[in-house]
């Protein structure tokens, strides 16, 4: 549902994308994790499900030591075309800021089934994990690869945990830069 996300902005004044264009490529799920830099910056952890992006802003962004946890609060689906976003929202727009794509890649619900052989049957899992307030994915990015939990806590509001168990694979932690232009 994309209501919501359309009714916070102009997009004679954004540049950003107001609805998907054209059809999405490739077999699995995608995931993109934007850096924003709002009047606060965050990181905005988007999963594709059901043709939208799920979405999340982390003041702290991803956590990536094994058992860390992070404020993620949950925000309005926007469009697939997002995650191939980069640029600036204008003052006086909602969200005014610079916005890159900090990392992205495919993710998959962590036991199965994979999206890449069963699609809907994935969707279903990751739909079903977030209805009940906790999904275990594992995420194949440029810079992030490991496995994660959403779990929600209150209103709008979820924790994204590192898993103990797992170190995060991170290219470059102190890399802050765009994986689309660099
Ligand atoms: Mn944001």
């Amino acid at each position: 549902m994309l209501s919501s996300y359309q009714k916070k902005r102009d997009f004679t004044k954004t540049p950003e994308p107001k609805a998907n264009n054209g059809k999405r490529k490739g077999r699995g799920l995608r995931f993109v994790v934007q850096k924003h830099d709002a009047r606060r910056l965050h990181y905005d952890h988007r999963l594709e499900l059901d043709g939208v992006l799920k979405s999340w802003a982390a003041p702290k962004g991803i956590p990536l030591e094994p058992g860390e946890k992070h404020l993620a609060v949950m925000v309005e689906d926007h469009p697939l075309d997002y995650a191939d976003f980069e640029g600036e929202i204008p003052e006086g727009s909602y969200g005014a800021g610079e916005v890159i794509v900090w990392d992205r890649g495919l993710y998959a619900p962590e036991h199965g089934p994979d999206p890449a052989e069963n699609r809907s049957a994935a969707e279903r899992a990751i739909r079903e994990g977030l209805e009940a307030g906790k999904l275990s994915i594992v995420l194949v990015g440029e810079k992030l690869s490991g496995s994660w939990a959403l779990i929600h806590t209150k209103g709008e509001n979820w924790v994204l945990l590192k898993h103990k168990n797992d170190e995060a694979s991170v290219v470059s932690r102190a890399n802050k830069a765009s994986v689309v232009t660099g």
